[in-house]
């Protein structure tokens, strides 16, 4: 099968999806860039992800066009394809709904440096602005508000992540929403002290050294 790791790689993270809290139902999609054939592996349209399997996850061509896959490939394949043209350096793209990032989004706030765990985004998570799911005006939306950043969040819908591969993707999906909920929780009780300019600079940089890297 074509593409065979990449759908497995969907399929299995599509389920961590739903397992962390990150999503519900169908909600949310993700896709998969193979450089070498220029392929994208892309989850099918509104498939539950307990039901997805490796067959249904649709292969797109940089265009959109389907190469292979009987299904419909998600609604939002232009943002995928839009972010793979504007960020060569990333091959996996995660969206989801997950609650506190998406609070955030409904009420139009990005998320400041309220904790140094920001970093996986950058220095603050920015926000694009609210456009029909699926739209090409969402795309161009998402791709000028993300910028340089690891993540975005959509006006009145969710979260968009992207890393180098699939597993730093979602776990950039899985930190913010982390630090989204630890804004809600310290604005309910009280001011949040926000870390300075300078001090996500160093943190931002240190970031990219973090773990095995480097
Ligand atoms: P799809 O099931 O078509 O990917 O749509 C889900 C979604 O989150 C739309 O924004
Ligand atoms: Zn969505």
């Amino acid at each position: 099968m074509l593409m065979l790791r990449q759908r497995q790689e969907i399929v299995e993270y599509g389920l961590r999806m739903v397992r962390s809290g990150l999503t519900t139902g169908s909600g949310g999609n993700l896709s998969v860039l193979d450089p070498a054939q220029n392929l994208i592996a892309v989850s099918p349209s509104g498939i539950d992800y307990h039901e997805m399997t490796a067959a249904d996850v649709v292969v797109v061509d940089r265009s959109g066009l389907t190469i292979d896959g009987h299904l419909k490939p998600s609604s939002e394949l232009n943002f995928h394809l839009a972010l793979y043209e504007a960020r060569p350096e990333i091959t996996a793209i995660v969206h989801t709904h997950s609650v506190y990032a998406t609070t955030m989004a409904c009420l139009q706030w990005e998320i400041p440096a309220v904790h140094y765990l920001v970093a996986f985004c950058g220095n603050k998570v920015p926000l694009a602005p609210y456009a029909t799911f699926g739209s090409k005006e969402l795309a161009s939306g998402i791709v000028s508000s993300i910028g340089s950043y690891n993540a975005v969040l959509l006006a009145n819908h969710g979260l968009v992540s992207v890393g180098v591969d699939m597993p730093s993707s979602f776990n950039v999906a899985e930190e913010i929403e982390l630090v989204a909920r630890i804004y809600y929780q310290a604005k309910s009780i009280g001011r949040p002290v926000l870390v300075d300019e300078l001090e996500m600079e160093r943190v931002v940089k240190k970031f990219s050294s973090y773990g095995q890297q480097g």
